[in-house]
């Protein structure tokens, strides 16, 4: 004895979402009901004619043989037209112009696809790596620096860059990362002492700011100023015109010179 058969009485117009008796839907010819109800079913066939009246197919040649572009939708003389490559008899469904528009603007969507494609994951990766080198390059420049005889007080002078992070980028480690502009302060640093004598051992703990700072400061202020960094000093930098947090710089060499006299004179 076989299962007793189950009978469909009703059925769901997915358009209208609605449960209908079969006898809402028209018949298929194979006797199954449509997928949609009546009313829904008279619906779309009255849509689908009204967008198709809308729709006018143009000729693709017309009388005076001009050639009909699909996309800047006018006629236009052959001339304007490549011919199909592998239907030599056909023209190209759209004419330069068109064309290469058209393939400038997928070239660019792809490219754009593909720059968009990067993950945030490897974004973040990057990032970190280009931090991590610029800290590397920082905490050798302000060691390159200090032998050409800055002490770190100079140094921050010099980049305007404060005084810890200086500290923070010897130290090495920690959160501390300096941004692109912050690196290219030191860059400019570095060939402005370019001239100095490299010692060997970094300056350290000097009373007196090196001799000439003052003008080297002043020389490389407008190249520094190309390279904003984001500062809370900068408040008070501009209301002071000092330009730096430590406050303008004195002149001494003339003192520094008489003090390494001294130092030279005694034994
Ligand atoms: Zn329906
Ligand atoms: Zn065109």
């Amino acid at each position: 004895m076989g299962r007793p058969k189950l009978v469909r009485t009703e059925k769901l117009c997915p358009r209208c979402r609605q449960t209908l008796p079969l006898d809402a839907f028209y018949a298929r010819p194979n006797g199954g009901p449509d997928c949609y109800c009546r009313p829904c079913r008279k619906d779309y066939q009255r849509r689908l004619a009204a967008r198709k009246a809308g729709h006018r197919r143009h000729v693709r040649i017309n009388a005076r043989g001009d050639v009909w572009c699909n996309h800047c939708q006018r006629y236009l003389p052959t001339c304007s037209f490549r011919r199909h490559p592998s239907r030599p008899h056909t023209w190209w469904a759209y004419c330069v112009d068109c064309t290469r528009e058209l393939d400038r603007l997928r070239w660019r969507g792809e490219r754009r696809a593909r720059h968009n494609a990067e993950s945030p994951n490897r974004r973040r990766r990057r990032r970190a790596s280009e931090r991590s080198e610029r800290r590397a390059f920082v905490a050798g420049a302000i060691l390159t620096l200090r032998r050409r005889g800055l002490t770190k007080t100079d140094v921050s002078r010099l980049t305007g860059v404060s005084l810890g992070s200086i500290l923070a980028a010897e130290q090495g480690g920690g959160r501390w990362g300096p941004t692109p502009h912050t690196a290219a302060r030191f860059v400019v640093a570095l060939r402005a002492t370019a001239h100095l004598p490299t010692g060997a051992e970094p300056a350290y703990r000097r009373r007196l700011p090196l001799p000439g700072l003052a003008e080297l400061v002043a020389r490389v202020r407008p190249l520094m100023d190309a390279y904003p960094v984001r500062s809370r000093w900068r408040g008070r930098d501009a209301e002071e015109g000092t330009g730096h947090p430590l406050g303008a710089v004195p002149d001494v060499s003339e003192a520094f010179a008489k003090r390494q006299k001294e130092e030279e004179g005694t034994p």
